[in-house]
């Protein structure tokens, strides 16, 4: 109990050496964030650490408020460390992670097979058929029994 009085004690000393007019801002982080303090004053740097991280995992450390531009670099001992100076407002900061590992396949598809050319008519080769016969002939005659080539009146 001793302890927590003299936390307690502590703290009221320095909320008195900082003025107790110090308006203090939360940085409302989720999604694996950890913050080295609570609350900031505007103008108060602010540090928060994104230490769970997957190897496979791309991540994008972003904040919502337009006024705030953040700083991320990344310290092996950690993991990412996100800065910015902290404005007269409350923050929100977010995280948004893709799976590397997942690769988009967009690839054009395969053309589709050409169909087959249909096979002309043959009407230019000069084969025909005999009609009293049946036999297939390239001559004007047929060879087998001498009739005329039709169509050659
Ligand atoms: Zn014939």
């Amino acid at each position: 109990m001793k302890k927590i009085l003299l936390v307690l004690l502590e703290v009221l000393a320095i909320m008195s050496l900082l003025g107790c007019g110090t308006q203090k801002y939360v940085v409302n982080a989720t999604g694996g964030y950890e913050l080295d303090k609570k609350s900031y004053a505007a103008g108060e740097e602010v540090k928060a650490y994104f230490k769970y991280i997957a190897t496979d995992t791309d991540y994008t450390f972003y904040c919502e408020n337009e006024d705030v531009t953040i700083k991320t670099s990344y310290d092996n001992s950690i993991g990412y460390v996100i800065t910015f100076t902290m404005p007269d407002h409350d923050v929100t900061l977010g995280v948004k992670s893709r799976n590397t590992m997942t690769i988009d396949f967009e690839a054009d598809p395969a053309p589709p097979a050409a169909e087959p050319e249909p096979a002309p008519a043959d009407n230019g080769s000069g084969i025909w058929k005999c009609p009293e016969c049946g036999k297939m002939n390239a001559m004007l005659y047929c060879a087998e029994c001498g009739s005329k080539k039709p169509g050659l009146d």
